[in-house]
């Protein structure tokens, strides 16, 4: 049967997008009776951690996308992470140098650059001009063998277009010129995601390949490498990106969109599985509620849905409350409250600040509720209660925090806080009347659990929305 993947890269928290492609992929090899398969692309070292590997691992499984092979399980075409298949790629890169479709590149990244800049100020794309590609066979020989740093590029055609059928957009042209000479092994041995992505998917037989639709544009680049290696491509559906309601991209900078921050506000993953599944489903109006065996069964990839994938929130809690309602027991309700309490890190979290602030166990929910609601609106009293401030100063506080925060790279309680400290001396005024409205703004209230703290486990998506909540 067909064999399918999902190949994420452990460089973030572990995304809704990561659960949408990975459902498509697992409907696919469940309906058609094929396997489906977890791989870790892990070729960016700088980005990647274990931490989010065991993250992302933990966030399909609570999705139930239970994979037959992966790094964890093992499986006939192992190891399934990439940085442990480091030496199976090199015979693949030698055998396209040594046939004439790839070449050694010494240009250093100050040429790159000034490369580029010229291209640009011409208002050109980008794209390697091919000045290694003309090097003799014995200077570069000789400058390998003397130490110098080298990537390997992969030639493109200078006329003619690619063309590939797509599972989802039908025809696809893209000329090569389009197509930049890709690096496929960086100068330090690693091969990059297009190498490594190819030999993978040939050594593990994958059959279909469906991923996000930013990748379309790399198809021809695979392709290319498929036919130069002589091996067939795979059948190829690029799923498209999911949106807010106003089109926009749903991206972790303005939405919340890691599993996690779902799972702890306490969505069931049933409810998140039929909410993505129906990206890809045909139904009628009145068959919504799905439950995974039902979503195989309706499953077509001839018949794909073709309204576009908008992250309609409202529908997804719509699609919860029904599951909460009309799928559990009572009895089973309150088995699903207890296990979602006991491995909910927000939770736990908030637990520990919530301790030396309490004197009754009764107070918590009031006390850090603020950290599981999908949103919360302040009531405009609790403005009112802040002291020496007026209303025109804590809007030009409100508005003067958000572009601090989005400059922030690192979100955590330190980056938070010397970001808040040095925007109060900025603005002249003291920390506390910078927070104070930080803290109704975030919790509601004006008495709650310490602000920092507060943000960092809310997450930077969450703290932005509220921040655009307060300030109307
Ligand atoms: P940013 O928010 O900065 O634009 P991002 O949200 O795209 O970044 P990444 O870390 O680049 O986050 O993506 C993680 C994974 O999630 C990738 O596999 C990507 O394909 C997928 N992904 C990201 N955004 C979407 C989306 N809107 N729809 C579907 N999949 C997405
Ligand atoms: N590692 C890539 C990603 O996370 C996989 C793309 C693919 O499936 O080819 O988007």
């Amino acid at each position: 049967g067909p064999r399918l993947r999902i190949a994420p890269s452990p460089t973030g928290e572990p995304h809704v997008g990561t659960a949408y492609t990975a459902l498509f992929n697992y409907l696919y090899a469940k309906k058609m009776g094929g396997t489906f398969i977890l791989r870790i692309e892990d070729t960016d070292a700088t980005r990647s951690t274990p931490e989010f590997e065991k993250n992302v691992l933990d966030a399909l499984k609570w999705c139930g996308l239970e994979w037959a092979e992966g790094p964890d399980v093992g499986g006939p075409y192992g190891p399934y992470r990439q940085s442990d298949r480091k030496d199976l790629y090199k015979p693949y890169v030698d055998r396209l140098v040594e046939e004439g479709h790839a070449f050694h590149c010494f240009c250093t990244p100050e040429r790159l650059e000034r490369m580029r800049a010229g291209q640009r100020a011409e208002g050109r794309a980008p794209k390697y001009d091919g000045l290694c590609m003309h090097l003799k066979a014995e200077e570069v020989t000789e400058r390998i063998n003397s130490g110098e740093p080298n990537v390997v590029r992969m030639k493109i055609p200078t006329e003619g277009s690619c063309k590939f059928t797509d599972g989802v957009y039908g025809d696809v042209e893209i000329p090569w010129d389009a197509v930049d000479m890709q690096v496929l092994l960086k100068a330090d041995g690693m091969p990059t995601y297009h190498m490594a992505n190819v030999v993978d998917d040939h050594m593990m037989k994958i059959t279909h390949v469906a991923r996000g639709e930013e990748w379309l544009a790399s198809v021809p680049k695979h392709i290319l490498l498929y036919t130069y290696l002589g091996l067939e491509p795979p059948q190829f559906f690029h799923l498209p990106l999911m949106r807010n309601p106003d089109k926009s991209k749903l991206s972790k900078r303005k939405n919340p969109t890691s599993i996690s921050y779902y799972s702890a506000l306490g969505y069931l993953p049933e409810a998140l599985m039929n909410f993505l599944g129906l990206f890809f489903i045909q139904i009628a109006e009145g068959e919504e509620l799905m439950d995974m065996p039902t979503l195989i069964e309706k499953f077509d990839a001839d018949n794909l849905n073709k309204s576009g994938a908008v992250f309609d929130t409202q529908k997804l809690e719509w699609l919860n409350g029904r599951f909460l309602r009309e799928t559990l027991s009572e009895e089973d309700f309150i088995l699903r409250v207890a296990a979602w309490a006991s491995e909910n890190a927000r939770l736990k979290e908030g637990l520990k600040l919530s301790q030396s602030r309490i004197t009754k166990l009764g107070e918590l929910p009031a006390l850090m509720g603020f950290l599981l609601q999908s949103d919360m609106v302040p009531e405009a009293e609790a403005f009112a209660k802040i002291k020496k401030t007026n209303p025109a100063e804590i809007l030009e506080i409100l508005q003067a925090v958000q572009p601090v925060l989005e400059k922030l790279v690192e979100w955590n309680v330190t980056t938070i806080e010397e970001a808040l400290r040095q925007l109060s001396e900025d603005m002249d005024k003291k920390l506390r009347i910078v927070v104070a409205p930080l803290f109704v703004a975030m919790s509601g209230s004006s008495r709650s659990l310490p602000l920092f703290d507060s943000m960092a486990i809310l997450g930077r998506a969450v703290v932005r929305q509220r921040l655009k909540t307060a300030e109307t």
